[in-house]
């Protein structure tokens, strides 16, 4: 018999939980005994009594039900001293950011903590029921419209009313990922017109096919790096996608960014001056806040109002939808345990590349290669 603990979230925002009475019910017949400390799904709108109800214990204290447990699943990183408490070859699954956590990665492997950062899973089309970027940037792409939209003072469709025709607001989406693609989505079931710009050129196509116009760019072969995710692109390129985009950024009322290099800063693809060529009243919406922001003004977090446009930088706006948010995560993370846990036996399946692809900390190492080498250079550097 295996035991997994689901705490409630510590960090601050952080609203959503990695298991719901769901995914719950489904361990249980599975053959796990689960531990939800109280709590933990509240806020999300799933109550104590929910989970009670497809057979989990209730726990209140977070440090006891951690330390005993063979499998803990969390959506934020654990704090040091909530990964200090548990138990060596525990299992770990956590969005644990590993790029700037690298102290937290060291503790892991440390404890021995067989630690699996979300973030890493493979984008493979076998992984995708387990892929926690997707389903957590589909809905951060979606509330980012509508944040921007609560904050416009203009309506998204056309309307036609008798006191006369206003227009469309127009939506500028930079980067057509999983959350760009949902922002144009989202904005154009709202009424908006949307122009979207990305540096892989195979994306116009899915662009077009959801009604938006895709904004050319000069070609940049090499644009598309592993597990199609982006390269980060050449300074020069850089300043000829600013020059292109300050044209479209200056009739635009709306730009959500979302353009992402996995392991890299941002790029900044809306300066200072781009800014202040846009109109008044303007929102921009910058989903890469917490890789540092695709706007030059955005701070994580904070609203700044420069030359009469809102520069909003929300770093977690999925825990603002925290119900579907956890529905999806809570499946993703589930999917996952599935290689870990068969015929009621936890084991780590090295072999398996989704295991192996998402395994950050086992047997005291750290098995991610992209992190290992930076804590490597850290060290060299230190
Ligand atoms: P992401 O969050 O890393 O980046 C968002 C977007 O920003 C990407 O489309 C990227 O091309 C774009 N971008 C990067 N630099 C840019 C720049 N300078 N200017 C404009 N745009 C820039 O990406 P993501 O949403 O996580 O996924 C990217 C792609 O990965 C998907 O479109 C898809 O092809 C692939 N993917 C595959 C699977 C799968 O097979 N399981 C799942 C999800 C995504």
């Amino acid at each position: 018999m295996a035991r997994i603990f689901v705490p409630q979230e510590t960090r601050p925002g952080e609203h959503r939980v990695a298991a719901t009475p769901e995914t719950v019910k489904k361990m249980i017949a599975s053959g796990l005994e689960v531990e939800v400390q109280r709590g933990a799904g509240t806020v999300a709108g799933f109550s104590d009594a929910a989970y009670e109800a497809v057979g989990a214990t209730l726990v209140t204290s977070a440090p006891a039900a951690a330390a005993s447990a063979d499998i803990v699943a969390r959506v934020a990183a654990p704090s040091d001293a909530e990964a200090a408490s548990l138990k060596e070859g525990a299992v770990l699954f956590a969005l644990l950011d590993p790029f700037r956590n690298l102290g937290l990665v060291r503790k892991l492997a440390e404890h021995r903590v067989t630690a699996f950062a979300m973030e890493l899973v493979p984008r493979t089309t076998r992984a995708q029921a387990m892929d926690v970027l997707s389903s957590q940037a589909s809905v951060a792409g979606y509330k980012a419209v509508l944040l921007a939209a609560g904050r416009l003072g203009k309506h998204f469709p056309q309307m036609m009313t008798a006191a006369g025709t206003v227009q469309p607001a127009r939506v500028v989406v930079l980067g057509a990922g999983v959350a760009g693609l949902q922002a144009l989505a989202t904005a154009k079931r709202l009424g908006a017109v949307v122009e979207v710009s990305d540096v892989r050129a195979a994306v116009k196509e899915q662009v077009e096919s959801l009604g938006g116009r895709f904004i050319d760019l000069p070609e940049m072969p090499t644009a598309e790096g592993a597990g199609g995710y982006a390269k980060e692109v050449t300074r020069e390129y850089l300043d000829k996608q600013r020059e292109i985009l300050t044209a479209r950024l200056a009739h635009a009322d709306v730009v959500i960014s979302t353009a992402q290099v996995p392991g890299k800063k941002a790029p900044v693809l809306v300066t200072r001056a781009m800014v202040e060529a846009m109109k008044a009243g303007s929102v921009v919406v910058d989903l890469a806040a917490s890789t540092g922001g695709n706007c030059e003004l955005t701070r994580a977090d904070e609203e700044v109002v420069h030359h009469g446009v809102l520069v909003l930088g929300p770093s977690n706006l999925a825990a603002t939808v925290a119900g579907d948010a956890s529905l999806l995560y809570a499946r993703n993370v589930y999917n996952l345990l599935q290689l870990l846990w068969k015929n009621k036996e936890l084991a780590v399946p090295l072999e398996d590349e989704v295991v192996a692809g998402t395994l950050l900390t086992h047997a005291g190492e750290v098995k991610a290669p992209a992190i290992a080498a930076l804590l490597t250079d850290t060290a060299v550097r230190a």
